[in-house]
């Protein structure tokens, strides 16, 4: 229902209210190949060895298919298939209702109402998927490897910002004690005002589950630290706030056309455009016609 932005879905999240809130939603990003579905699958069972309950979504900010199409291709997840205190789905989010910020904020909150005690938010290192994850997350764990060019030099501009615990996979490849010294480095470096939370780094070889119970403890740590910081509510009430606005657009743009594409109302944007590419119209009064004809 998230992923078709079902009309019920209205009724559905306002039923949910009362019992989300309580997960630890926890990002986890990398550049392709870093290992982060094996991180992830081996996260999950670290976490199911403590009887915590997991939900996972795997998603691809740049494939336009949706619904667990991609589910297949996981295939280090589905050791998890049959346990009913996992549920795993792959989610495309450049669907016609938006980015990351419209179906994966909604289905993290389907799953924290559901009962999961983790809910982890995987997604494929391109373009700016990374950022939008961490204001997404509670907690942001950045993957790195060796011998990906992924040294910190290479890291792209933003990634040093949001991590909130780095985790140096691959760490029986050579090159690992490299990583964690540059990150180190950086991490020193990095201003940060008194009281804040400094990122720890952890090294792990996905494969075997080797340093995955330390990320465990990490991410517990930074959970209290979360909450007795008041960061929990402030990065919540951040999520809430561009999720209410993303909902908000989304009902906009509706009015205005139907999911092909076809126009519904009379604020006929193709036209518009016409009229402003003509010079008949500024901008700025072609989009005063739009949202008045949409809210009108
Ligand atoms: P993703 O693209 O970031 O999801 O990366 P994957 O989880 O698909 O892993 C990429 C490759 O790295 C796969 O061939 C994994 O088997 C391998 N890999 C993952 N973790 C480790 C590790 O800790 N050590 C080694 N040597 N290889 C790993």
């Amino acid at each position: 229902m998230v992923e078709d932005g079902s009309p019920q879905l209205r009724e559905v999240m306002a039923a949910l209210v009362p019992y989300a809130g309580h997960a630890q939603v926890v990002g986890i990003t990398g550049s392709p190949g870093v290992g982060k579905s094996t991180a992830t699958n081996a996260l999950v069972k670290e976490l199911r060895r403590s009887g915590h309950r997991v939900g996972v979504l795997a998603v691809d900010p740049s494939s336009p298919f949706s619904g667990g199409a991609l589910l297949g291709d996981r295939v280090r997840m589905q050791d998890h298939a049959t346990d009913p205190g996992v549920y795993i789905r792959s989610m495309a989010s450049r669907g016609h209702l938006g980015g990351l910020s419209w179906t994966t904020p909604q289905a993290m909150r389907v799953l924290d109402a559901a009962g999961c005690d983790v809910v982890i938010v995987e997604t494929v290192g391109v373009g700016q998927s990374e950022v939008e994850i961490a204001g997404l997350a509670d907690t942001t764990v950045v993957l790195m490897a060796p011998g990906l060019g992924d040294g910190i030099q290479a890291a792209k501009a933003g990634i040093l910002e949001i991590a909130d615990v780095y985790v140096v996979n691959k760490a029986d490849r050579d090159g690992a004690e490299q990583v964690r010294r540059e990150l180190r480095s950086a991490v020193a470096l990095a201003d940060r005002p008194e009281g804040s939370w400094k990122p720890p780094i952890v090294m792990a070889v996905a494969q075997s589950g080797r340093g995955l119970d330390e990320l465990v403890e990490e991410l517990d740590r930074h959970r209290g630290w979360l909450e007795q910081s008041g960061e929990l509510t402030r990065r919540r009430t951040r999520r809430a706030r561009e999720e209410i606005e993303a909902i908000a657009v989304a009902a906009l743009r509706e009015k205005w056309e139907d999911v092909s594409g076809a126009q519904q109302l009379g604020g006929d944007l193709d036209a518009l455009a016409e009229a402003v590419v003509a010079g008949e119209k500024d901008p700025y009064a072609a989009a005063d016609e739009l949202v008045g004809t949409a809210t009108g």
